[in-house]
């Protein structure tokens, strides 16, 4: 095994892709370790955006955003339990980050909301792809482009330590070693995403029995004991997150993220009476709690138009069709009249800039509807964690006293802090960038200061 690397990187997201990029780009020599077959985590599943406040995007567009905005919006919906210097470090880095992307040929130049945010500040492509595989293939193209390896069904099974404890290289494992390997390096990157799809870790920190899950399956937290098994702080692990919108296929099981940013664009949630119950932008925990069991997304041709992700949706068959709403009905099995009122209902209030039943706020939704008419059945599923590894703004492990672990670096959902005990949507990718970079960047000052 090459022993040559200065920085190791664990996991193929885009917190571990944008930290590879970053330190090559400072002089380093980055490895990549991923444990699954292909490249991407659960970034790639990705649809809403990345949200980033007083930006040229915005800016073309007329938007008005302030980060204290940004940051007020994010501080709001996580109940104040967001540590405030990272958020602090993150709106203001956030622009930053969208320009670094433009750079690395990554233009997110479309702009939508989702749930809970006040602005327009949700940056996505303008073509038809949903950003996490846009993402994960421009960022992909970037590592080729400096020949960055990257070893793929390869596991980190441990973080290895010199005698004073400070982080110098991973121990791996794969199918065809018979044994575990140690990889040497002289800095570590945790970016093994969160434990979404770790049913057991998930029952035993929130009690949530179940929920589907909307995470790929090598989102398990190996992360967590990674750090754990070198002192870090485990933080927040309870802070849970079940998303309102996924799609459950009957057959075999499998569960689709429905993303937000269709609400965003004026889709409304009606249950198995074809009324709506709940103001469809609140934030996700708000809205998963109002549904029983199971409910329909409705939306028009418009909306559609509007809505990079349906067409995948449509082409995995979740989406069903109506020329007229009656039409849908009968394919839902909604009573007719009942979802022809709420359709009508909803065409008022946006007319009037006034939703009475919900309070939701309304935006520029064009009208008249215009058919065909579409539904999406979707259920709750269990779709991100807060917790994780205790950080500092420059990516640094802490250990319980709150000592930084020496050559230990961590970026995106296996870090917690950023997002209290309630994501706003948006707010994951955003994180992988922005501190994705700094684990880059700070990874590089750290072997400086070695060398
Ligand atoms: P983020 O959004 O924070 O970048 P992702 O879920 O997109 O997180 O990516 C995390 C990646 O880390 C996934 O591809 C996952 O398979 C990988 N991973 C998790 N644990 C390990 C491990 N022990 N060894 C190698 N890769 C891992």
């Amino acid at each position: 095994m090459n022993e040559n690397y200065d920085v190791i990187i664990i996991g193929s997201g885009s917190a571990g892709l944008v930290s590879a990029i970053q330190a090559y780009e400072l002089g380093l020599k980055p490895i990549i370790i991923e444990k699954m077959p292909s490249i991407g985590g659960n970034t790639k599943r990705a649809s809403s955006g990345m949200n980033a406040a007083e930006t040229t995007v915005q800016q073309k567009k007329g938007i008005q955003d302030t980060t204290t905005s940004f940051y007020d919006d994010t501080y709001r919906i996580g109940h104040q339990k967001n540590d405030p210097a990272i958020l602090k470090y993150f709106v203001a880095h956030s622009n930053q980050a969208i320009e670094w992307l433009a750079q690395h040929y990554i233009l997110l130049e479309d702009l939508t909301l989702t749930a809970g945010m006040t602005k327009k500040r949700t940056h996505r492509p303008a073509s038809t792809a949903p950003i996490g595989q846009y993402l994960i293939n421009g960022l992909l193209s970037q590592i080729k482009t400096y020949h960055i390896p990257i070893l793929l069904s390869t596991k980190v099974t441990a973080l290895k330590q010199n005698s004073q404890g400070w982080i110098n290289g991973v121990a791996i494992s794969t199918k065809e070693l018979s044994k575990e390997t140690v990889l040497d390096g002289r800095a570590v990157i945790l970016a093994t995403g969160g434990f979404a799809a770790n049913q057991k870790l998930i029952q035993q920190y929130s009690q949530l029995i179940g929920y589907p899950t909307t995470n790929q399956v090598g989102a398990t937290g190996d992360g967590l004991f990674l750090a754990e098994n070198v002192g870090a702080q485990l933080c927040n692990l309870e802070n849970i997150q079940i998303h309102p919108t996924a799609h459950v296929n009957q057959v075999t099981g499998r569960t689709y993220l429905i993303g937000e940013a269709l609400r965003g664009e004026g889709a409304i949630l009606v249950n198995h009476q074809g009324e709506r119950f709940v103001n469809e932008l609140a934030d996700r925990q708000i809205v998963s709690a109002t549904i029983e069991h199971d409910s329909f997304l409705i939306f028009d041709q418009r909306i559609r138009e509007r809505s990079q992700a349906v067409d995948f949706y449509d082409k995995m068959g979740f989406v069903q069709q109506g020329e007229t709403i009656s039409e849908l009905a009968t394919r839902t099995h909604l009573d007719t009249k009942r979802l022809r009122d709420t359709l009508e209902n909803w065409e008022k209030s946006v007319r009037a800039h006034n939703d009475p039943d919900f309070k939701r706020p309304i935006l520029s939704q064009q009208l008249p509807f215009k058919s065909p008419f579409y539904a999406i059945r979707i259920q709750p599923a269990v779709h991100y964690t807060m917790g994780g590894v205790r950080i500092n703004t420059k990516t640094e492990v802490m250990n319980a006293q709150q000592e930084v672990i020496h050559g230990l670096f961590a970026a995106g959902e296996v870090t917690s802090g950023l997002h209290g005990d309630n994501r706003v949507g948006g707010n994951s990718i955003a994180e992988t960038i922005v501190f994705g970079q700094q684990a880059g960047r700070q990874a590089a000052q750290y072997i400086q200061r070695l060398v």
